[in-house]
């Protein structure tokens, strides 16, 4: 049974050195700490996030969010609108929210000051909020994501139960699709959990259903981290209800006992590559972007963004195929962090001053400055890609 404790803190806002490349959210909100979900692989149980271990055990309701946030963003100098996105440590649609509505109190904050946003949830609770987020996906853009890792009901109440079922986040992916037309909503497949829902017939159903169900993306990782706290929980568990699957992770993970669970991190390349490429396959089959198209400003930054996004959806194709993607990425982000537009840069014949763009990824990022241009001349709506 879950404890709720309300709790003030000095700040509701965290922005992001660099970027997320997935989700494109360069600030970040969690409305709550902990979540009542407790899902069996859920990464926040890391040390990493310095939550307590028994965190779906003890929700914090921050205190007055909507008003702190609104005199953060009203006083900002510092702060441009970019993408905001709300959880990721939490899901701020957890039941709590139906109460206490700190992820309610955030959205019209956000909207109040044109900010977009990014949101992953598993709840059907979202769907209340369906007007404000419709109204921000007008005003700038809006993208929610629905993480499911597997179709299968008995899986689904090994790793994920407390949350709805499965096909109940499908329904209110499709629900909130039909009430917002103006927002984008896909499917998470993170993380991919191996053994348990790993292989072809399983992600083939839940590609395909992600599809029917009117999803515009699916995003996938096949690299499930199991990380101290995180690897003790899942594994303990694990061993627990389904040792078959316990001696495979076994292998796949290599430890022999709980002992050696602290010094563990992701599975191999040699078993995320094939999965990732399988992924690839998949959504190439049903006609489903494995990317979100990513916020565009409307002024000086633009150019740079479109620049930075193709460099970074480049660099998780790379990733993906397991081939190096390093240099694509940090070229992306650090065209990203620019505090002027790249092709006033490139005039000056600047551009390998920019870390990490050199060699064949100037002469890429010249070729789409030259698209840009050309595209800009023809048509009156800018865009590359
Ligand atoms: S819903 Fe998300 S944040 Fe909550 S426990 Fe599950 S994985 Fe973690």
């Amino acid at each position: 049974m879950a404890t709720y404790a309300k709790k003030t803190f000095k700040s509701i806002l965290n922005k992001k050195k660099f970027i997320d490349s997935w989700f494109w959210d360069r600030y970040s909100i969690n409305p709550y700490n902990g979540c009542v979900f407790g899902c069996l692989y859920c990464d926040a149980r890391s040390g990493h996030y310095h939550m307590p271990e028994d965190f779906e055990n003890n929700i914090v309701i921050k205190e007055d969010v909507g008003p702190m946030l609104d005199r953060r963003l009203s006083r900002a100098r510092t702060l441009e609108p970019d993408v905001v996105g709300l959880g990721g440590v939490t899901d701020c649609y957890q039941p709590a929210e139906s109460k206490y509505g700190n992820s309610r109190a955030c959205l019209e904050v956000l909207a109040k000051h044109h900010y977009p946003v990014h949101l992953a949830t598993k709840s059907t609770l979202v769907l209340r909020d369906a007007d404000i987020l419709n109204e921000i996906g007008v005003q700038t853009w809006c993208t929610v994501s629905f993480t499911i890792t597997t179709l299968d009901d008995e899986i689904s109440r090994l790793v994920d139960n407390r949350a709805p079922p499965p096909r109940r986040r499908l329904e209110t992916l499709s629900a909130l699709k039909r009430a917002c037309p103006d927002i984008r909503t896909g499917v998470l497949v993170i993380p991919l959990i191996p053994v348990l829902s790993d292989d072809e017939p399983a992600l083939d159903a839940l590609v395909s259903a992600s599809r029917e169900a009117g999803a515009d993306y699916v995003l996938f990782s096949a690299g499930m981290s199991l990380r101290d706290r995180q690897a003790h929980y899942f594994l303990s568990h694990l061993e627990a209800s389904n040792s078959e699957a316990y001696h495979q992770y076994k292998e796949l993970y290599g430890f022999s006992d709980a002992a050696d669970y602290d010094g563990l991190n992701a599975p191999p390349a040699s078993y995320a590559t094939p999965k990732q490429q399988l992924m690839l396959r998949l959504c190439a089959h049903y006609d489903l972007p494995y990317r979100i198209p990513r916020f565009i400003p409307r002024d000086w930054r633009a150019i740079n963004y479109r620049v930075a996004e193709r460099l970074l959806n480049h660099a998780y194709l790379r990733q993906a195929n397991g081939q190096y993607w390093q240099n694509f990425y940090w070229a992306g982000q650090n065209i990203q962090n620019l505090r002027e537009p790249i092709d006033e840069v490139s005039a000056r014949n600047e551009l390998h001053s920019i870390r990490n763009v050199g060699g064949k990824i100037a002469e890429e990022v010249l070729q789409m400055l030259d698209q840009y241009r050309s595209q800009t001349d023809s048509r009156s709506t800018p865009g590359i890609g």
